[in-house]
């Protein structure tokens, strides 16, 4: 059992829940934010009542400057904090590289500190794109084919990060456990207006900013379980999870499923909700002019469903239903007056 950790990231949305679940369940958390003075106060007021159980240090993906003391005195570290940008930056590099070097800082001052369980953060990102699109089922053995050009820039960051940390830890740190935790969109509860790009999907369907629904599909897991999946994943015998690709999801859901189940489950927040499809040949014909809808063309029609069984059955997860996680989504939306009514 890890007493310590390193979380990574801790203003995030899928950090500050394993924060969350580790606090609650007697550990002793570190946790890295890029502005310690701004950050540390909304971590305090979250946790008021963690005391010295929560250590905040000011820590860069791209410089060295405070890991190795964030590091100190942990047994296990849930390297969490990645570039997750909204919009796709106009080069690759943006994103590829801090990603990429931040993994490898966080392993490095990691085996520096004598920490023998690493667990990163990766995504279904790395798993189910530049494959021929006859392909529509996808587990922990695909990897994402760099070598397809139309593998958007967050999805290389995650494919090249994840490939190059299993790579350094094979050559330099077989003394370590290292596996990844491999989510598809993550939904669910949301402690704050800092919102993930996976919920503003949600909040843009509520609030009916998307005012016709695309012909796009997601795998939804529920930020609970992607928090409790890394805690699972930290703490159980080394010889289940040592090299372990973990892909978590419920169930593949096409926004208009979204949609629709935010009108059975939610009918007061359900107004602005759209009905009406977005043709498909429309997209395409305006995305060379609009850049939110040339980030979605290639993916019209496209189903990427990656399975969660494996993490089931190794790690003993029962997923939280991604209808009620949809639900928790939005109702947590309004009581955070994130979306009003
Ligand atoms: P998020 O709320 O945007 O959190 C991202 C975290 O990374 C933030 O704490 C952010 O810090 C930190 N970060 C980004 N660039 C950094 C840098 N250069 N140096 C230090 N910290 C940096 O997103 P999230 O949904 O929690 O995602 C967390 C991780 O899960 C990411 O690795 C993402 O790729 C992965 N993931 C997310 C989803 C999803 O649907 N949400 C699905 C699959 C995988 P600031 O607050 O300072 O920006």
């Amino acid at each position: 059992m890890t007493n310590t950790i390193l979380v990574t990231g801790g203003t995030g949305y899928i950090g500050g829940e394993i924060i969350d679940q580790a606090l609650a369940a007697g550990k002793t958390v570190h946790t890295t934010v890029r502005n310690q003075a701004k950050s540390e106060p909304c971590l305090r007021e979250r946790w008021p009542d963690a005391g010295e159980r929560l250590k905040v240090f000011q820590a860069d993906l791209e410089n060295d400057e405070g890991w190795a003391d964030a590091c100190t005195g942990c047994d296990g570290v849930a390297h969490v904090a990645s570039p997750f940008p909204i919009s796709v930056p106009k080069s690759a590099d943006e994103i590829v590289e801090p990603a990429r070097a931040g993994a490898m800082r966080a392993l490095t001052f990691a085996q520096a500190a004598g920490i023998k369980r690493f667990v990163l953060t990766s995504s279904a990102a790395a798993i189910a794109y530049g494959h021929p699109p006859g392909q529509t089922v996808f587990d922990e053995k695909d990897w994402t084919d760099l070598d397809n050009p139309s593998v958007p820039p967050y999805h290389r960051s995650k494919t090249v990060a994840e490939r190059d940390a299993r790579t350094w830890v094979a050559a330099h740190a077989p003394e370590m456990s290292f596996c990844s935790v491999n989510p598809v969109a993550v939904l669910g509860p949301v402690p704050n207006d800092d919102l993930s790009t996976s919920i503003a999907l949600v909040q843009r369907l509520v609030t009916g900013e998307i005012p016709a629904i695309p012909d796009l599909g997601f795998g939804i897991v529920d930020v609970r379980d992607v928090a409790k999946a890394h805690l699972l994943a930290l703490d159980a015998p080394e010889e289940k999870v040592r090299n372990e690709r973990f892909a978590v999801s419920d169930k593949f859901l096409w926004m208009k499923d979204i949609a629709a189940i935010i009108r059975e489950r939610t009918p007061a927040y359900a107004g602005k909700v759209p009905s009406r499809k977005l043709p498909s040949i429309f997209v395409k014909l305006l995305a060379p002019l609009v850049a939110d809808l040339q980030q979605i063309k290639g993916e019209l029609g496209r189903t990427r469903d990656v399975s969660g069984k494996h993490a089931a059955e190794v790690l003993g997860l029962e997923y939280i239903s991604a209808k009620d996680s949809v639900e928790a989504t939005t109702r947590s939306l309004v009581e955070h007056g994130i979306v009003k009514f």
